[in-house]
Parts: C-alpha cells; sequence; structure tokens
C-alpha cells in the first residue's frame, strides 16, 4: 500500500512548562507541532495553522527538516499563540497555568487547492469551530480523525458535537471522556462516544495505556513500560501522530496495531522536556518499542 498524506490542524504554540524534573520558558510546543512531527516519521505531512511574527526561525526549521508542508500555515502580526501548564509530583495531574491565545483569536483557516483533497484529516486540539472551518474546505475526506480537550468541552460543547458528527476516529483521555460523556466507566464512556457520530474511539489513559473502542469489541492496550517520565505535554498529539502515521500506511484491520504505534510513538516524547524527547524518535526506534508494547500484550 502507497503510504497517504495527513493534514493537520491545530495550536503551534509557545510552552512553558513547570515538572518535578525542572523548567522550561517559551518552548516549542502545541497539538499540531507535536502531531506534525510525530506522524512526519511515518507519512507526508501538510500542516495548517497560524504563529505570530514572533515565531522563531527554529520552529519553521525543523518544520522544514522533517518535510512538513507548511504552504497552509499563516505567520500574521502579533503573539504566537502561548500555553502554560504545571504538573502535579507524580506528574498524573496537569493544571493550565495560563492561555494567551494571540493570533488564534482572529485565525481563518484556509486550506489551499493542493491540498484540499487531502483523504486523512486530524483535527488536533484547538476551538471547534476551527474544526469544522478546516472541514468544511475538505473535499474528499476519508478519515477525519479529531482529539479535544477540557476548556472545549466546558465553553463549546454544542460545536464539540458537531465535530463528533463528522468523526470517524474521536481520541480523547479519559478524564476528558467521562466530563464530556458523563461516564466514569471507559465501556459507557465509549459508548456514548460512539453513539454520537465515530466509528472507533481511543481512550487515553496515562500510564495506564489506551482503551481501543468500536462496535461491539474493545481492548486495553499497555503503555511502553520502560520510560522515565519528564514532561508528559505533547503525549497525547504524539500519540495521534504515531496512530494516523500507522493508518497512513495500513488498512481499516490494523487499527489495533495503530494504537501500538501511538503508544510507542508517545513513549519519546514524554522522556525529555517538549519536543527533545520525540526528536529522538525514529522508525526503527518506534518499531522496537512497538514489540515491547506486543510482548505484554501476549
Ligand atoms: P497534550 O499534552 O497532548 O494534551 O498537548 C499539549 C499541547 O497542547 C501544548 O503544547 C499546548 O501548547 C497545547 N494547548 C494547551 N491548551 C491549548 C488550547 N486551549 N488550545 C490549543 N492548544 C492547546
Amino acid at each position: 500500500m502507497t503510504t497517504k498524506p495527513i493534514l493537520a490542524v491545530g495550536s503551534i504554540a509557545l510552552d512553558t512548562i513547570e515538572t518535578p524534573q525542572g523548567q522550561r520558558q517559551e518552548i516549542l510546543g502545541g497539538s499540531a507541532t507535536f502531531f506534525s512531527i510525530a506522524s512526519s516519521l511515518f507519512a507526508p505531512v501538510r500542516l495548517v495553522g497560524v504563529v505570530g511574527s514572533d515565531y522563531p526561525e527554529e520552529g519553521w526549521r525543523l518544520f522544514r527538516e522533517r518535510g512538513i508542508d507548511v504552504s497552509d500555515v499563516q505567520q500574521v502580526a502579533g503573539s504566537t499563540f502561548r500555553w502554560g501548564g504545571r504538573y502535579s509530583r507524580d506528574l498524573s495531574e496537569r493544571e493550565t497555568l495560563f492561555t494567551h491565545l494571540g493570533v488564534f483569536e482572529n485565525f481563518q483557516p484556509l486550506v489551499s487547492n493542493g491540498n484540499r483533497r487531502t483523504g486523512i484529516i486530524y483535527l488536533g486540539n484547538i476551538q471547534p469551530s476551527l474544526q469544522l472551518a478546516v472541514c468544511e474546505h475538505m473535499t474528499a475526506a476519508r478519515r477525519i480523525i479529531s482529539d479535544t480537550m477540557n476548556l472545549w468541552i466546558d465553553m463549546n460543547r454544542e460545536e464539540l458535537e458537531a465535530v463528533l458528527g463528522k468523526t470517524h476516529i474521536f481520541l480523547i483521555n479519559d478524564e476528558e471522556a467521562s466530563q464530556l460523556t458523563g461516564h466514569d466507566d471507559l465501556e459507557a464512556a465509549a459508548h456514548w462516544l460512539l453513539r454520537a457520530g465515530p466509528s472507533t474511539v481511543v481512550i487515553k489513559r496515562g500510564h495506564k495505556g489506551a482503551f481501543l473502542a468500536t462496535d461491539g469489541t474493545h481492548k486495553h492496550i499497555p503503555v511502553y513500560p520502560h520510560s522515565r517520565l519528564v514532561d508528559p505535554t505533547g503525549a497525547g498529539d504524539s500519540f495521534a501522530g504515531g496512530f494516523i502515521g500507522h493508518i497512513a500506511n495500513h488498512d481499516e484491520s490494523h487499527i489495533e496495531e495503530a494504537v501500538i504505534r501511538g503508544a510507542a510513538t508517545a513513549s519519546f516524547t514524554v522522556e525529555d522536556f517538549g519536543l527533545e524527547g520525540l526528536l529522538r524518535a525514529t522508525p526503527e526506534g518506534v518499531e522496537h518499542r512497538m514489540e515491547n508494547i506486543r510482548d505484554l500484550m501476549d
């Protein structure tokens, strides 16, 4: 099978992060950044997003080095989106310290003619109305995979449900799944989500792994067990990058392997601050960690 390209939208950010292992100020981050760097290991990626006039050259260089198509990333006057987060002692909880939308406030996603026919679309964490705006541009969408976060569940539930209605595969973490569905039980939450639109749901559970549900089947997939946790920021988007990178190379029947690839890819991200861990990942390194995860499943 030939590798299919992926079109992705999400935030391109400068993150300020505090974890028990240390702090970093204004480092490259954002859902679209983690996603595109991760998925570019496996497939061609076309990025849709916005940055401000202060966006560092280092960010452009990284995208270019990885062959990521940035022709639909707009650079406009103003400040790049900034996000600050602090993690609890065991890294299991995260508090948002600030969210400065900057150029996101007036962002109108545009997809160039050449990119509109992309069949695989990742709607990364971003206002649901912007996720919907990207869908409007797409003329040959065969697989729409989306993600979200607590902020949008609180503030934009209606638009989020409209995104769900268009979504084939929905990725969400366990806390957000229970917030959105009103169910703490994984199976009940997945059932609710499957009725809202998607035919496949992946509930990400941090160090507990991932729960994959399709109509009538479900499965738990463990995490790579040997990572030393330093900074979990971007783990969800890196998971999505590996997961969708797999889908871009295989047919439908490989969904469980896609989850394993997602978990293996994310394991690199959590091992260092920001993008540093993920940038050390190689396709071979990911394959190797996939084997370790499969061993746990036998
Ligand atoms: P994750 O850890 O996978 O949930 O993603 C973390 C990334 O999400 C960080 O790099 C942030 O820049 C980005 N982020 C945080 N809050 C928002 C938001 N409200 N909208 C878009 N991206 C966000």
